[in-house]
């Protein structure tokens, strides 16, 4: 996500790192460099130059602190800045009220079903909430089965009228279904158009003054860079939503949207989206994209993600385990199985500090794991239990029934075994326990 931009920003920061102080002659380069970096990234310039103007003052109104070096004191600035122009702090995300209301709008192919979706399985899975989705887009059937599609997936009701021509009247009668259910909040996925156009508007909005939902997110594609600053202006200036949603953050944006939308609506970023499957939705923290963008990599949405999926008493069984160098392939196995759950492998690399950088032309795919899982699978359980029982002959019966060389195997069976040395050595240090699974 945003090496492009992460990349430059760091190139700009070398012309003064060899500087004793920051001066009026030494900072010009490195801020026409930051403000070229946020022009290709797509940021308007208007908003570029504000920004490099913002820095040029801040460091050079910096007192000297010998500590600090004027490296260290530009991406301390860039940083602080790049928080300010995202928003600032966390936003907030209504969900008070029987029903609480949710309107989704934005341009057709944004990912506003897909959102949807996601949104009803978050406040389902994290908020404890009882979700209905509702299909009102009277025009598309397609969009009603894709929905119901999603809806199945994540276990979640989805309201729909296909007969019906009159998308207020859904939605009005989706409010009552929803208290006849017992459903405590609504979310109501409205019909796009290719390009911002009045009839789209019009209907949006009077779905909003007949329902007057708790907050309406717009919903836009951060590919479209500055284009998606343009709509987001037309749809605020129509529907004044609460807050906006970026989606498609797992392509190759160069972060234009991001860094803009807030500056020119005035409204908060509150999610990202980063994939098509369900669970790849999170919560917009400006301080943890700044960071990002600056390559210091996002570890407080690792742990959070990583914590999300240890369980508990899980934790410990393996703990003891492994304290006892019991770890077996079984084990390993579910290991692998929940650190895919956490997310797309790249992406969570991409959170630790340098290693974003150092695998952004790796082909890492979530496939990666599958020769391994292939040979624990062609394991017996007892194999699996026991890894003492695999002798030559079971080597050879395991490597084939998984379609691999022999080679690969016994590769596999290295690594294993190092692996285990590595959590007994860890174990003995005192502060060696993994501590996985706190909450
Ligand atoms: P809508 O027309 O606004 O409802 O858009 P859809 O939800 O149908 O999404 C349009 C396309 O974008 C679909 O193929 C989705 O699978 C895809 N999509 C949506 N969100 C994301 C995302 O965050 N990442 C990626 N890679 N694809 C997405």
């Amino acid at each position: 996500m945003f090496e492009s931009l992460s990349e430059k920003l760091e190139s700009a920061f070398k012309q003064i790192k060899g500087e004793g102080r920051i001066t009026e002659l030494n900072i010009a380069a490195t801020v026409k460099d930051i403000r070229r970096a946020l022009v290709d990234a797509d940021v308007n310039y208007k908003i570029a130059k504000e920004f490099t103007d913002k820095i040029r003052e801040t460091a050079l109104g910096q007192k000297v602190i010998n500590a600090v070096s004027p490296g260290q004191l530009m991406v301390k600035i860039v940083k602080d800045e790049l928080v300010d122009l995202m928003g600032g702090t966390e936003s907030t995300f209504n969900t008070k009220g029987n029903p609480a209301i949710i309107l989704i709008a934005g341009l057709q192919g944004s990912g506003k079903t897909t959102f949807s979706g996601k949104l009803a399985n978050f406040l389902k899975t994290k908020k404890g909430l009882s979700p209905l989705l509702v299909a009102a887009d009277i025009y598309r059937p397609a969009a009603i089965d894709q929905l119901k599609v999603l809806g199945e997936q994540i276990g979640i009701d989805v309201y729909s009228e296909p007969e019906n021509k009159d998308a207020v009247a859904i939605a009005t009668n989706a409010i009552k279904e929803a208290r006849s259910k017992n459903k405590n909040v609504l979310i109501i996925d409205t019909a796009g158009r290719l390009a911002v156009d009045e009839a789209m508007m019009t209907e949006v909005a009077n779905i909003k003054s007949a329902v007057s939902p708790n907050e309406i997110l717009f919903v836009v594609d951060s590919m479209t860079g500055q284009d998606a600053v343009n709509t987001a202006k037309a749809f605020n200036d129509r529907l004044d939503f609460s807050g906006v949603v970026l989606t498609k953050l797992d392509g190759d944006t160069r972060g234009g949207a991001a860094l803009s939308i807030k500056y020119t609506v005035n409204k908060p970023i509150k999610f990202v989206s980063s994939g098509e499957k369900m669970d790849t939705l999170d919560v917009f923290y400006p301080e943890r994209m700044a960071q990002r963008i600056l390559g210091m990599g996002d570890i407080t949405t690792l742990v959070e993600k990583a914590q999300a999926q240890f369980d508990e008493a899980q934790a410990k069984k393996l703990e003891k385990k492994i304290r006892k160098n019991q770890f077996d392939f079984e084990d390993f196995k579910q290991q692998l199985e929940q650190i895919k759950k956490m997310g797309n492998i790249k992406d969570l690399l991409g959170m630790i500090p340098g290693v974003g950088k150092a695998v952004k032309d790796i082909d890492i795919s979530d496939d990666s794991f599958k020769g391994i899982e292939a040979l624990i699978n062609s394991m017996t359980p007892q194999e699996r239990n026991n890894p003492d029982l695999i002798t030559a002959s079971r080597k050879a019966r395991i490597a084939k029934g998984a379609g691999k060389e022999l080679t690969e195997l016994n590769a596999f069976l290295k690594q294993f075994e190092q692996m285990k040395e590595m959590m007994k050595m860890m174990n003995k240090m005192p502060m060696g326990r993994m501590g996985l699974g706190r909450k």
